[in-house]
């Protein structure tokens, strides 16, 4: 069974009853985690590091690192010290808000925040992470027709590879919401892997287009991670069911 952490912003939270603040992890918390973790034997992963893992290829103590939407701070604030502890992780991208802002998120009262934009994203590559697709729009997948579903999986990867330069083979389902034929676009599109927030670690009978995360949040602590890591909590936690969050 293997882990892949699930983050948003790697920011101070915003004040008490901002929705969604539990989005934003703390930059020292995630920079203690991270460095326990490495003490702990764990290395962190993209997902295309973490592929021969998930395979059965590989064996060892690894977890999946994976940023959700191309936040600025996640260049500011995780890059640092994930290139510092020799980890690697994937951060999907949504193509039309590059440079922008989570604009998706305004409607339900969630503070506006600077996404990267190609020379960040860039700075990124650069610094050894990896970059994913999270549709071309922030989609929910699940309210458009087969023809435009398959424009914001498809063309999302395309389009970012020609912008950026460098292989897009990773896919993230925005508000974790998929159904059976986006798993098919996914897979059909050329993508190696595709994340869910279905919650759970890896098993080896898993769909690599159709993978559980572990979610970590704000008030996460360290000894909860690692019970979240370790042992079968998570695991079937709404597996099955179409998960919706930010
Ligand atoms: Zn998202």
């Amino acid at each position: 069974m293997i882990p892949i952490l699930t983050y948003h912003q790697i920011a101070q939270a915003p004040p008490k009853g901002t929705p969604f603040r539990s989005l934003c992890v703390a930059p020292e918390r995630f920079a203690a985690h991270m460095r326990w973790l490495k003490r702990l034997g764990w290395q962190g992963m993209s997902m295309s590091d973490l592929r021969p893992y998930l395979q059965g290829e590989r064996s060892g103590r690894v977890f999946g690192i994976t940023f959700d939407d191309g936040y600025l701070n996640n260049l500011q604030h995780a890059m640092p010290v994930l290139k510092d502890l020799g980890f690697t992780a994937t951060c999907y991208l949504v193509h039309d808000a590059l440079g922008h802002t989570n604009q998706w998120d305004q409607a339900l009262g969630i503070a506006q925040v600077p996404l990267m934009n190609d020379a960040q994203v860039l700075d990124w590559v650069r610094a050894g992470m990896e970059v994913g697709s999270h549709t071309l729009t922030h989609a929910h997948l699940g309210q458009l027709d087969p023809d435009q579903a398959w424009r914001e999986i498809d063309q999302s990867k395309r389009l970012l590879e020609q912008r950026l330069g460098v292989a897009v083979e990773h896919f993230c389902y925005p508000y974790g919401e998929w159904q059976p034929e986006h798993v098919l676009m996914a897979q059909r599109a050329g993508y190696l892997s595709a994340t869910t927030t279905v919650r759970g670690r890896v098993a080896a009978q898993d769909s690599p287009w159709c993978l559980p995360r572990v979610p970590v949040h704000r008030s996460t602590r360290l000894i909860q991670l690692i019970w979240k890591m370790m042992s079968s909590h998570e695991d079937g936690r709404g597996r099955h069911a179409l998960m919706t969050s930010a």
